[in-house]
């Protein structure tokens, strides 16, 4: 069913966009419509706004009809940092290829890719490290996830979040299969794997017989450069965010409401096309 349109088309990719121009996304959605896209969804800050608590970050009701109706008419992807399953949940539609942890867990039609499973045993030797040698420091919250674990520092004084990265650093020092990522009050280890969201869209479009499509990233964080780097010179990134910044993404939207109206003027123009 994903292979039945006329073939793709990459010789005018779309211009850049002005910001909030409701005409402008129809009119790009129309133009996509014609080259026989696939949809790659960045979850949080994209589908759903920023929330302090993630397990908050539930899908709008209209964003979820809007998800299900593009999917019937062309593929499409999730791709979290958030774990599969999660994300999974979070989205609540059958028939989406979903990839979580960053593209490490991949679950498509041709199967299940489990691309983190030969760093599990470091990453519990590094939980469980985490979890005794944190227990003493107020406030500090240790989330272990399927290919990460994460320590929240919110919630910490200030004079103990020297001790928390110390020890952080401490773990990773006996562990050379992770590596150490910085956020904002977050310190994360994970597998020291050379992945990301880029590799795995392209890992996508070519286990998936969509090499011939057009493929469409939208993503709002700087791991979603990656994605928008692979997608850049045979389909489009587009960034949403309210300030401009430099980036590898062509078209920017200034919010979710932009992201939301472009997935409806694509599902119609893909109607038209084939109704
Ligand atoms: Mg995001």
């Amino acid at each position: 069913m994903w292979n039945d349109r006329k073939p793709v088309s990459r010789d005018q990719p779309p211009a850049s966009l002005p910001a909030g121009d409701g005409a402008a996304i129809k009119a790009l959605a129309a133009d996509i419509a014609q080259r026989r896209p696939v949809l790659f969804l960045d979850y949080d800050g994209t589908l759903t706004p920023i929330v302090i608590r993630p397990d908050a970050a539930t899908l709008h009701p209209d964003m979820r009809v809007r998800v299900q109706r593009l999917a019937a008419r062309c593929p499409v992807a999730v791709i979290s940092g958030r774990d599969l399953e999660d994300v999974r949940t979070l989205v609540g539609l059958p028939g989406l290829i979903y990839a979580g942890s960053h593209g490490l867990d991949i679950d498509a039609p041709s199967g299940r890719a489990l691309l983190g499973e030969p760093f599990r045993p470091a990453l519990e030797r590094a939980i469980a490290r985490l979890q005794g040698e944190l227990a003493s420091v107020p406030g500090a919250l240790v989330q272990p996830k399927r290919y990460a674990v994460t320590v929240h520092t919110r919630e910490v004084e200030p004079g103990d979040k020297p001790i928390i990265h110390d020890i952080v650093r401490e773990v990773l020092g006996r562990e050379p299969e992770l590596r150490y990522m910085a956020g904002k009050e977050v310190h994360e280890l994970r597998p020291a794997f050379d992945w990301d969201k880029g590799k795995a869209i392209r890992h996508l479009l070519d286990t998936e017989g969509m090499s011939a499509h057009f493929p469409v990233f939208i993503g709002d964080d700087v791991t979603d450069e990656d994605g928008f780097r692979a997608v850049r010179e045979i389909g489009l990134g587009i960034r949403v965010a309210e300030e401009p910044a430099s980036t590898a993404a062509r078209v920017t939207f200034p919010d979710i409401p932009s992201v939301g109206a472009f997935l409806d003027h694509l599902a119609d123009a893909l109607g038209r096309l084939s109704p």
